[in-house]
């Protein structure tokens, strides 16, 4: 355990920080590591011209006229379709299909740099070079033949460069994807929603941790205010859906019920995540010391009060992705340990990184295990069920606490049975009991 206390010593972090020793050693020091996907060989000249590059998107391509909005009901019905084809039809697939890996949900890291700084983010490194549009279109393409049909657009920023993720968006869409694009939204003006938005975005999850801009916190709301206005005002013109992501801090709890309530007058959802340090000490992230953004055991009650507040919100029936034992978890989480959780990391959900190499999961990103790469998975769940005895005690990611809450049958049928008796419209999306 001495590479935890050390690591929390340093942080002076609530959050146990985060694997032991033995699981370190694994993650970080294998004896061999993933190798990048090699670039394709061309057999043919035409082969070079077409199969490496990603389509020119048409645009525009809409079927609605400019000032023509889809109204409430062709609006529902949109995205009830798009549900039940990108989440539903792969979830029940994957069941009769168990043994393979069968991800519903694909992590994309188009990007890994980000054109802001975040001090609780090791998530982004502005040495690594971006995806290129044969990787892309290579991971697409795999992902396609494995069953997936919902994929996250991830980075850094996504939008720091909005001409691949507008062909990347156009190229999925086609396949049929659900495609999820995350961002913090400083790059993301009028031009650039519109042309996501008209190549089939599904839902944009824009990443908002506070009101006015922090030190330690940029993505405040009212530096983009102007785009997410435009970006809620264009939801029903191209059939997408939008949500609000928000990191509980050490010091934006006053802004978390803020936001709460400005996502709720503006009808979309929200997510939270509770601030994790990382799982593993990496060099590119700068602000492991003194980092403000931290939880201290000082923030615990403000905490607890805040994730009763939510989970009341909830049960008011805001709209939120978190099941409520999520947000009941995130209290044990910021004191020490959770129980361990029936994870699907690396069964049911996979990142890709920007060389085509393959981890289980956001957490894992930085390890070198070699997991395979695109069109060559590694997993081995034998390998994923040891690993994840250790690491979901001191994990809570957000978008698989939902995969594994949502991986229940008999929750889905019930919540199923709950849509179909209110005609799919005006039931919670999330799976709660
Ligand atoms: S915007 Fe996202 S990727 Fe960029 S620093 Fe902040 S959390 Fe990290
Ligand atoms: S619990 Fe799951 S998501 Fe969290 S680190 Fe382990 S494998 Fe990854």
């Amino acid at each position: 355990m001495a590479e935890v206390e050390n690591l929390e010593r340093r942080t002076g972090a609530s959050v146990p920080v985060r694997v032991d020793v033995q699981l370190h050693d694994l993650l970080m020091k294998p004896k061999t590591g993933p190798t990048a996907t090699p670039p394709l060989q061309p057999k043919s000249r035409s082969e070079e011209s077409q199969a490496l590059m990603l389509p020119e998107p048409v645009y525009p391509q809409h079927p609605l006229p400019e000032g023509v909005d889809f109204n409430e009901r062709q609006y529902q019905n949109i995205n009830t379709k798009r549900a039940f084809k990108c989440w539903a039809l792969p979830f029940v697939k994957s069941r009769f299909r168990a043994s393979e890996l069968r991800p519903i949900i694909a992590y994309l890291f188009t990007e890994f740099k980000c054109n802001v700084d975040c001090h609780y983010c090791w998530s982004y490194n502005n040495d690594v070079k971006g995806m290129t549009e044969d990787m892309a279109r290579r991971s697409i393409d795999w992902l396609e033949s494995t069953g997936c049909r919902v994929l996250a657009l991830m980075g850094g920023e996504p939008l720091l460069r909005p001409g691949f993720i507008h062909k990347v968006v156009y190229y999925a869409a086609k396949k049929g994807f659900y495609v999820y694009l995350p961002t913090n939204g400083r790059l993301m003006r009028p031009e650039v929603i519109d042309r996501v938005g008209d190549a089939g975005i599904g839902i944009v999850n824009l990443a908002i941790d506070c009101v006015e801009e922090k030190p330690g916190l940029p993505k405040a709301l009212n530096r983009i205010r102007p785009y997410f206005d435009y970006l809620i005002k264009r939801q029903r013109h191209y059939g997408y859906t939008v949500m609000m992501n928000i990191n509980i801090t050490h010091i934006n709890q006053d802004d978390v019920k803020e936001l709460t309530e400005i996502a709720r007058a503006n009808g979309i959802a929200t997510d939270y995540h509770l601030n994790e340090a990382p799982m593993f000490e990496q060099d590119h992230f700068k602000h492991l010391d003194d980092n403000t953004t931290y939880l201290t055991p000082d923030d615990f009650p403000k905490v607890d009060a805040l994730l009763d507040y939510l989970i009341d919100k909830s049960r008011q029936g805001y709209k939120m992705a978190n099941p409520q034992q999520h947000m009941h978890d995130m209290k044990k989480l910021m004191r020490g340990k959770v129980k361990p959780w029936p994870c699907r990391a690396g069964q049911n959900n996979l990142i890709i990184r920007p060389a085509g190499t393959l981890a289980p999961c956001f957490p894992m990103y930085s390890s070198t295990y070699d997991w395979g790469t695109v069109g060559d998975h590694k997993f081995d769940v034998h390998q994923l069920d040891e690993m994840k005895k250790t690491c979901s005690t001191t994990c809570l990611s957000t978008c698989n606490y939902i995969l594994s809450h949502c991986y229940d049958t008999s929750r889905v049928i019930r919540w199923g049975l709950k849509q179909a008796l209110h005609g799919f419209r005006g039931v919670s999306g999330h799976f709660e009991d």
